[in-house]
């Protein structure tokens, strides 16, 4: 990192223009700054001597620079005035006094009387008593905040608004010089900046464990010459820098007419912050004190980072993250790093987003080896494809975009929901052992892929797997599934600009099909709204999405799509089995609406002289607690069943399933859930219609074997769980399972996991 410096510090800086003029204060400042920091000296010494020319420049007694050791914890590391013996020693927590406010808060203090401030703390060590004016500002760098800068004189005076701005722009340097390793040396708050070990807690997107290499969907862009000597020119980089940018939304806004309401909106935004006087002037402001350009440009969206953090409206939250948005293209045109750093894709990426639309998450493909979001959600487009790529996913890791560099060493753990970033040995080892012991768990199920899956008291359970993509067919042979038990139809939806064509469909299911070669495949009917918003469809604004108009109630009302698919499945068939299921079905008359208009499909196509499949089936999704107490006739006229376990969950509990808060809370093997399940099972076993279970509890080998005691015939699951949920099966005597499990259930338990738990062990040893 020092290298990196000291080459940054070698390039060449234009001094032409600017000698014919009187450099302001600040400018001489960061003059003596820079040639401070291009000396061949070592870390510490650079820091002590960057205290000394501030406190010179700004004819104080005491200049000091606080950098944070670990996330809670600030420490001195460099002083000109306090004693010499602090430095190192004198460490405060988040929060605690001045220094710990400044930090926290990521607001300067500007007092002509230190002592008399709320939260003032004396720490004898520095010897700091007899000094009276304080002013703590801020070392922050794209919203993060590094340390803190202070300055501190016996005098009782408040720091003019003009010194004020002055200490800010030099904190911007400071922090630029800290995030390139400029101060790297003895002393554990001296090491760089993103080298430490990270973690990051966020949610489970998509469940699995992998190692590899951070690699940025949008790489920052790395400012390397913060201060620049000549202003005018600087001023006539960003000017023309930011005509550029002007043009280019000028360009996208023309070319983006019929765009959605909330596309114009982010753009109009754009607009306004591209021709915004304010934003240009402090610009301006702060190359007149000596910044480079694209220092500025990163000083404004650095601030704005700081007030979105604070800001609890989410509409000016959104503003804010546009101009963020903009601040990123303009350093790209200012640096002229476009897209494209020239860093190399690494062999293990595991991509760090902020957040990923399904298409291009779908472009990278199966080359990466997990996925981590700052924001996103479980149920997200994004992890739509992760779960169908089978990758690891971690949704709502927050900061990583700011912590995380490209080739950083990472641990994605799906299951858990966290990520670790830079991971210590130990971490890194622990995280091993596990993969190497699920890695030969799998190896082990390799064995069983012929078997079936049945019990020791000779039950077989149906195990089939879950499917959205071609890409997943070839699992179809490996992971010794039956078949495959739901087949989400909505990433082809969801990937395109336009709705698909009824060809390309039929083109695409037919090789499905093809590709099963023979073995059942049940098709889901387009599973649409809620969160995943077609991009051709016009969003509806809806109070709650999750209990919206979403999947079959938008096949009813608005049709067209939905024959147009039931047209594709009826073609792609032709001559072999047919099996459809409508999901979200929540009453009797939704399922026998749209059987008839499967039917009517497949009369007309009839008709028109299409081959037609060989046998037909059709399904509901039981997602909704209202249709496990739906009349008998409607488990009479459904050929099949399958519950939709992740749904039906949130709705029984009242608990959103995107919601880590509250998603956790309840057990899939609590007794309530149990009894709701067993009544499903009783009525379908009365009506003789087959049932299934294809949400991710399936894939579970507790939960899987649980279900299968109470009588569920077939599961559909994630590739990946066929094995191990089969070896727990084929170890299991389902029948004592149930009398373990209804003892349970009458005992009053709110869950069987326990007693099952026991009950498994004991069986084990
Ligand atoms: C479910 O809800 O359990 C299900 C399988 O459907 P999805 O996860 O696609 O909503
Ligand atoms: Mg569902």
């Amino acid at each position: 990192m020092v290298k990196l410096w000291r080459t940054v510090q070698g390039t060449p800086v234009n001094r032409e223009t600017s000698t014919n003029e009187e450099p302001t204060e600040s400018r001489k400042l960061l003059g003596r700054l820079r040639d401070t920091l291009a000396t061949d000296t070592e870390g510490q010494e650079r820091l002590d001597h960057v205290t000394r020319i501030i406190a010179e420049s700004m004819g104080v007694e005491v200049c000091s620079i606080y950098l944070f050791r670990d996330s809670d914890t600030l420490e001195l590391c460099a002083t000109e005035g306090l004693k010499a013996e602090a430095v190192h020693q004198t460490r405060m927590r988040m929060g605690e006094g001045l220094v710990g406010r400044v930090a926290r808060t990521s607001r300067i203090i500007n007092t002509p009387d230190a002592p008399s401030e709320r939260g003032f703390r004396y720490m004898p060590e520095t010897g700091e008593e007899i000094y009276s004016s304080f002013l703590g500002v801020p070392i922050q760098r794209l919203g993060e905040t590094l340390g803190v800068l202070v300055v501190q004189s016996r005098e009782a005076r408040g720091f003019t608004e003009d010194e004020v701005y002055g200490m800010e722009v030099v904190a911007m340097v400071l922090a630029e010089m800290t995030e390139l390793g400029a101060f790297v040396g003895e002393g554990a708050a001296l090491a760089a900046l993103h080298q430490r070990p990270a973690m990051f807690r966020g949610g489970s997107g998509q469940e699995g464990i992998a190692e590899g290499h951070v690699w940025l969907h949008e790489p920052r862009v790395v400012v390397t010459n913060p201060i620049a000597d000549d202003p005018h020119q600087e001023a006539r980089r960003l000017r023309a820098a930011v005509d550029e940018l002007r043009v280019s939304v000028d360009e996208l806004l023309a070319t983006t007419q019929g765009a959605d309401k909330d596309q114009l909106q982010v753009l109009e935004a754009y607009r306004m912050f591209a021709n915004s006087k304010g934003w240009m002037r402090r610009m301006e402001e702060d190359i007149y004190r000596g910044l480079s350009a694209e220092a500025a440009v990163e000083k404004e969206q650095s601030s704005a980072r700081s007030r979105m953090a604070q800001v609890p409206d989410p509409y000016l939250r959104e503003r804010l993250h546009d101009l963020d948005d903009l601040s990123n293209r303009l350093l790209r045109i200012l640096t002229g790093q476009g897209d494209d750093t020239g860093a190399e894709m690494p062999d293990d990426p595991i991509l760090v987003a902020q957040n990923i639309g399904p298409g291009e998450l779908l472009e990278y493909g199966r080359s990466l080896k997990g996925v981590v979001l700052e924001g996103g959600s479980v149920a997200s487009h994004a992890a739509v494809v992760a779960r169908a790529l089978a990758i690891p996913l971690v949704v709502n890791a927050s900061r990583i975009t700011t912590e995380a560099l490209n080739g950083d060493p990472i641990i994605v753990d799906g299951d858990q929901g966290i990520v670790h970033l830079r991971p210590e040995d130990s971490v890194r080892g622990a995280f091993r052992d596990k993969m190497a012991m699920q890695a030969e768990q799998q190896k082990r199920y390799v064995g069983l892929r012929d078997k079936s899956a049945t019990s020791v008291d000779g039950t077989t359970v149906s195990l089939m797997m879950n499917a959205g993509l071609m890409a997943d067919l070839p699992s179809l042979e490996g992971s010794g599934a039956e078949g495959v038990g739901l087949f989400r139809t909505e990433l082809q939806f969801l990937t395109r600009a336009n709705v698909p064509k009824r060809g390309e469909l039929a083109a695409l299911y037919s090789r499905v099909l093809d590709a099963a070669g023979g073995k059942r495949v049940v098709f889901r009917t387009l599973d649409i709204g809620s969160d995943k918003v077609l991009p051709y469809m016009k969003p509806t604004e809806e109070p709650n999405p999750a209990l919206g108009w979403r999947a079959i109630r938008v096949g009813l009302d608005k049709p067209g799509v939905m024959r147009m698919q039931v047209q594709a499945l009826i073609r792609a068939a032709a001559g072999r089995d047919l099996s459809v299921m409508f999901p979200f079905i929540a009453q009797f008359d939704e399922f026998s609406e749209a059987k008839a208009i499967f039917y009517r499909e497949l009369e007309r196509e009839k008709r028109m002289g299409h081959r037609l499949p060989a046998t037909v089936e059709v399904g509901a999704m039981l997602e909704t607690p209202s249709l496990a107490f739906a009349p008998r006739q409607f488990f009479e006229e459904a050929d099949f069943i399958s519950i939709g376990g992740n749904d039906l969950k949130q709705f029984f509990f009242a608990a959103d399933r995107e919601n880590e808060r509250v998603r956790r809370r309840y057990d899939t093997l609590n007794t309530s859930f149990l009894n709701l399940i067993d009544m499903i099972v009783h009525r379908c076993a009365e009506a003789r219609t087959p049932l299934s279970f294809c949400g991710e509890d399936a894939g579970r080998p507790v939960e899987a074997v649980c279900f299968a005691a109470l009588g569920m015939q077939s599961l559909s699951m994630r590739p990946a769980s066929v094995g191990p949920v089969k070896h727990l099966i084929r170890r299991t005597d389902l029948g004592e399972l149930r009398e373990v499990m209804d003892a349970a259930r009458r005992s009053g338990l709110q869950s069987v996991r326990e007693p099952v738990m026991d009950y498994l062990f004991r069986r084990e040893t």
